[in-house]
C-alpha cells in the first residue's frame, strides 16, 4: 500500500522534507504523494515518516494500491542505487522486530502499523526488541611448549620417526627406533626449532591482544556514535514538537469565522 494524503491536508508542508524519496510535493490545493516514488519508507524507517509528522493525520495507507515489502524495497534500491540496504533494512512490515518505533504523534499510519491494535504512545516499542549481547570470542589455546613433537626421517635407513621437542637440546643424541643409528642435535637444528616455537607463541599472544584492543576500540567508537545519534534525535524531536505547536497556533489564529457554519465532521479525532 503506498501512502496517500487525504483532503484533510492543511498544506503545512511538514511532511515534504521528511520523505527519503522526495515523493511529496505541493499540489493544488493540497500536498500530494507520487506513488511511483513512495516506498512507505521501507529501506529507511520502520514507520512512514510523513505520517509521523503530519499534525492532522492525513497521511494514510492507500487501500487501493497494495504493494508488498519486496516491491517496495526493490523500488528503494532503484531510487537509491548508491545506497547499500543489506538484508536487515528498515521496514514497517517488520515493526517491533528489533527496530525502533516511530516518533509517534498519533499519526494515522503509525497507529495502523501497530498490528496488535494498541494505541500509539509516542515511545519506541520496548517489548519484543531483542537484546544484543557482544559475541564471545573463544580463543584457541596453544598447547604447552614442551608438548610438541618433531617428525624426523633417519638419514641412514630413511624411515620416519617422531621425537619430543625436548629431545632437541644441543648435543643430545637421538637414536633411530628402526636402525638405531644416532643423530647429534647441533646448535643450528636446536636454533631453528626454538626460534620457530618462540616466534609462533609470541605472535599468538600479540595477535590476541591486538584483536581484543581493536574490538574494545570499535565498541567505544560505536557507543560514542550512538550517543551522538541519540542526542541529535532528541534535538530533532524537540524541534518537531515546537513545529507542531507553532502549526497548531497558526490553525488557531486562522480560525476566525464567527457564524460560519461548522464543517461537517471534525478532522480532530479526539473531539
Ligand atoms: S511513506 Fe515515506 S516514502 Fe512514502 S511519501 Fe511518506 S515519507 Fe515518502
Ligand atoms: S504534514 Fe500533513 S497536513 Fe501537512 S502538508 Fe503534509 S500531509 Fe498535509
Amino acid at each position: 500500500m503506498a501512502t496517500m494524503i487525504t483532503t484533510d491536508c492543511i498544506s503545512c508542508g511538514a511532511c515534504e522534507p521528511e520523505c527519503p524519496n522526495n515523493a511529496i510535493s505541493q499540489g493544488d490545493p493540497i500536498f500530494v504523494i507520487d506513488a511511483k516514488l513512495c516506498t512507505e519508507c521501507v529501506g529507511f524507517h520502520d514507520y512512514e515518516a510523513c505520517a509521523a509528522v503530519c499534525p492532522v493525520d492525513c497521511c494514510v495507507t492507500d487501500q487501493n494500491n497494495i504493494e508488498s515489502e519486496e516491491v517496495l524495497i526493490a523500488r528503494a534500491k532503484q531510487l537509491h542505487p548508491e545506497t547499500q540496504f543489506g538484508d536487515n533494512f528498515e521496514s514497517r512490515f517488520r515493526k517491533g522486530q528489533g527496530k525502533a518505533g516511530a516518533p509517534a504523534n498519533g499519526g494515522a499510519a503509525a497507529a495502523v502499523a501497530n498490528s496488535d491494535g494498541a494505541a500509539a504512545t509516542g515511545q519506541p516499542a520496548a517489548a519484543g526488541v531483542p537484546v544484543y549481547a557482544e559475541a564471545e570470542v573463544n580463543f584457541q589455546e596453544l598447547p604447552p611448549i614442551d608438548s610438541w613433537t618433531v617428525p624426523m626421517r633417519c638419514y641412514k635407513c630413511n624411515e620416519p620417526h617422531v621425537e619430543p621437542v625436548t629431545n632437541f637440546a644441543i648435543g643430545n643424541v637421538i637414536f633411530c627406533p628402526h636402525c638405531h643409528k644416532s643423530t647429534v642435535v647441533r646448535d643450528n637444528l636446536n636454533y631453528h626449532i626454538r626460534t620457530l616455537l618462540k616466534d609462533a607463541y609470541d605472535k599468538w599472544e600479540t595477535e590476541q591482544a591486538q584483536f581484543l584492543a581493536r574490538r574494545e576500540q570499535e565498541l567505544a567508537q560505536l557507543m560514542e556514535k550512538r550517543a551522538k545519534e541519540a542526542e541529535t534525535f532528541e534535538t530533532h524531536q524537540k524541534h518537531e514538537l515546537e513545529r507542531i505547536r507553532q502549526q497548531l497556533d497558526v490553525i488557531g489564529d486562522n480560525y476566525d469565522a464567527p457564524g460560519k457554519p461548522l464543517r461537517k465532521g471534525n478532522r480532530f479525532r479526539w473531539s
